[in-house]
């Protein structure tokens, strides 16, 4: 079945990591940000979380809720993020209204080896 909002429906996360980089990750109510194992994913901003592959998330089964209920407001298309305003092209990440300026680190291109460079 497709979309009932076209626009949505041309929006995906694929070949995007942005907020696995640019976002603080921390615990708030209702959201962990431990995983099954017990590995703790709470980064600051501006640093790969150390799951982070060029790949994609390497726990992407297991991922936490933080991770799997997450939507920037590109993704949601909320007003202000058209069809072309995704993080890479505008280099920000809408996050519930309010606006992150992405870094100079290129997106998507992930480094080889995220925590040996972030560490
Ligand atoms: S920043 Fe938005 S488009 Fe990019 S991976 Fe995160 S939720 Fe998806
Ligand atoms: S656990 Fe996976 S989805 Fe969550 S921030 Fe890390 S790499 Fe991204």
């Amino acid at each position: 079945m497709s979309h009932p909002n076209r626009a949505l429906s041309q929006r995906s996360c694929k070949g995007c990591s942005a907020c696995c980089y640019e976002l603080e990750i921390k615990s708030r109510i209702g959201y962990s940000t431990l995983l099954d194992t017990g590995e703790d994913i709470a980064k600051p901003q501006g640093v790969w979380c150390r799951f982070a592959t060029p790949k994609g998330c390497s726990v992407y089964e297991q991922r936490p809720a933080l991770c799997r209920d997450f939507a920037c407001d590109w993704i949601l298309g909320r007003k202000g993020f058209g069809i072309n305003d995704s993080p890479s092209q505008l280099g920000l990440i809408g996050v519930r209204g309010e606006r992150v300026e992405c870094t100079d680190n290129p997106l998507p291109n992930l480094p080889k080896t995220p925590e040996k460079e972030s560490a």
